[in-house]
């Protein structure tokens, strides 16, 4: 292990994805080269495999595999004929493919605030955005949490609302037992190699309970086509290959054993930093007393010192990230001639104060100490350059 010459500490990757491939490395290569063999490259056996198995994971009846996570979104509004006139509702604190599949259809995003524990959408602010012209509400499962599901659902009932799940970053999380994406309508996840559940390359799919539902999705992922060359609606081209699923199905025997790992590193660094005595100069993220947390990222609060501590780490080679430092809402490509911005108070405060640490599967105890006692300098010379 190298040192780093001026702060004595060791490096941390934020992330370290050929390290939790390293070990899978034979059980790859023989799923890709039968791939390879078969010259299946698409539609193949591999690929329904891993539906059923993402099915079973997410306790849907039903998935479909698509290109990415963000054409999930995209292929699940479309088969919904979502579009102009239409409002979706959904959180500001995203990533951006959670309003871009709306926009970009004609609908328009509604952008509500967050819960500031959780850091996911607010059923109460969902409940007050509600217009006649409301279609769907897009929960998104921040970090690996999920949205408070039993009274968005009672909602979307109420008012007859859609309910499109945004799992990307929370395969195996689950609110009252029961999983992410087996509560909405629609379930969308995505195979993004940094997920929980991370692919060779892009990938996602959608989940649902629903029979004809399942039908329309996957009519819409491939150019409205049934049979060939016979068009019924005007879908897209969004396909996840069969090497990509072949990787996946390796990788999805050992997702347990991951997130359990996730797991430990979060329990452990809740230890580290109450030990380190600095559990009160950041905020640690809680998981509800429902809710399995998946842990797909590690996120606290840093109140007014989050970018001199980003800083900070930055220059001992402590990986960290900021999800997200812009919320939505303020994005250039969602303004409306003529409409001012509204205030997301809780989203703008989280947008400057988030700051996410690694918690990936194969941390060792050594690097996630190095993360914390880090940190733990950084607020020591704060203290000795205030005194
Ligand atoms: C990753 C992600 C997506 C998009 O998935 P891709 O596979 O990268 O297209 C959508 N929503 C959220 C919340 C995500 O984290």
């Amino acid at each position: 292990m190298s040192t780093s010459k001026e702060t004595g500490n060791r490096p941390v990757p934020l992330l370290d994805v050929p390290r939790s491939n390293l070990p899978l490395r034979g059980e790859f290569q023989e799923a890709i080269m039968q791939v390879c063999d078969s010259g299946q490259f698409l539609f193949g056996p591999d690929c329904r495999k891993l539906e059923e198995s993402v099915a079973a994971w997410c306790g849907a009846d039903h998935a479909i595999g698509c290109a990415s996570g963000s054409d999930a979104l995209l292929i699940a509004l479309m088969a919904e004929e979502i579009g102009p006139g239409d409002e979706v509702i959904m959180p500001s604190f995203t990533f951006f493919a959670t309003a871009s599949a709306a926009w970009r259809l004609g609908a328009r995003p509604v952008f509500v605030d967050i819960d500031p524990v959780s850091f996911n959408i607010s059923p109460a602010a969902i409940r007050d955005a509600i217009t006649p012209a409301t279609r769907a509400i897009i929960p998104v499962h921040l970090f690996g949490q999920c949205a408070e599901m039993p009274e968005i659902m009672a909602i979307a009932r109420q008012h007859e609302l859609l309910v499109i799940e945004d799992a990307a970053q929370a395969i195996g999380a689950s609110v009252a037992g029961e999983p992410a994406g087996s509560w909405g309508d629609i379930g969308c996840l995505s195979f993004y190699p940094t997920k929980n559940l991370g692919g060779f390359g892009d990938g996602g799919i959608m989940v649902t309970q629903d029979h004809l539902r399942a039908e329309r999705l996957r009519l819409y992922a491939t150019h409205g086509m049934k049979p060939r060359y016979e068009h019924h609606v005007v879908g897209i081209n969004s396909r996840l290959d069969s090497i990509q699923a072949a990787a996946l199905n390796v990788k999805i025997k050992h997702l347990p054993e991951a997130n359990r790992l996730r797991q430990q590193n979060a329990d452990r660094y809740q230890e580290l930093f109450e030990q380190a005595g600095i559990d009160h100069q950041v905020v640690l993220p809680a998981s509800g007393e429902t809710m399995e947390h998946v842990w797909n990222q590690f996120t606290i609060r840093v109140p007014g010192q989050r970018d001199a501590l980003a800083t900070h780490l930055g220059e001992r080679q402590i990986g960290h990230a900021i999800y997200y430092p812009i919320p939505l809402h303020q994005q250039a490509c969602f303004q409306v001639e003529g409409e001012s911005l509204p205030s997301l108070p809780e989203t703008e405060k989280a947008c400057k104060e988030v700051l996410s640490l690694p918690i990936f599967p194969e941390l060792i105890d050594d690097e996630l100490q190095q993360v914390v006692s880090s940190i733990g300098d950084f607020f020591a010379q704060q203290q000795r350059s205030a005194a």
